[in-house]
């Protein structure tokens, strides 16, 4: 099974994603852990995105094509792959169909976490008060969201025809999210 959860920056893909990873035994991609890595362990890849990845920027295509390209090729995970975070731009979502096509596999599920931004504010400033975050935590986000929308619509628009799209509503509760999506697979 490979599923692609598509949504903002809050919406709680990540979330999501591990659940669905014990759940279904499989492996949860994440491109923003990978690039995260390669800065990490300083990598030639990690010093070309450092500024972008700390100003909240889209990293190019050409780059997180590269790291996926890997890990939808892996036999271990064939089959076993949960997104997160990819594809985020047309070109991703074009890139991982042709990847899919020559692995011979496909993507089952498409679950679109649709929040609002009024249920980020939310969410954010109840984090500030438990974490005791910096005020500019709320700028940042709020920036990345909308890049997030505006730059994804494309890739909505693309997805949102097939008939395995799914959008849940992603202000509701860990919990809630989590049992809309199970009734997809009896778990
Ligand atoms: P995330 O952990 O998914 O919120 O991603 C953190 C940051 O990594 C984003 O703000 C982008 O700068 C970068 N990033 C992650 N995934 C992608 C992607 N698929 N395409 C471009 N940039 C990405």
């Amino acid at each position: 099974m490979n599923i692609i959860l598509f949504g903002p920056p809050g919406a709680g893909k990540g979330t999501q994603a591990k659940y669905l990873v014990t759940k279904l035994n499989s492996f949860q991609i994440s491109t923003g852990d990978m690039l995260r890595n390669e800065i990490q362990n300083d990598t030639e890849i990690g010093k070309m995105i450092i500024n972008d990845m700390n100003e909240g920027k889209f990293i190019s295509d050409e780059i997180v094509n590269k790291l996926i390209k890997n890990v939808v090729q892996d036999p271990q995970k064939k089959n076993k792959l949960i997104f997160d975070g990819y594809p985020r731009s047309l070109s991703q979502a074009k890139n991982l169909d042709i990847l899919l096509e020559h692995s011979k596999q496909k993507i089952d599920f498409i679950f679109f976490l649709n929040v609002d931004k009024e249920t980020i504010i939310a969410r954010i400033k109840k984090r500030k008060v438990l974490e005791k975050r910096s005020d500019d935590d709320l700028d940042t986000i709020l920036k990345r969201y909308d890049t997030y929308m505006e730059t994804t619509k494309p890739v909505l628009d693309f997805y949102s025809k097939n008939s395995n799209f799914y959008e849940i509503d992603g202000s509701q509760k860990i919990d809630q999210i989590t049992n809309k999506i199970s009734s997809f697979f009896n778990l």
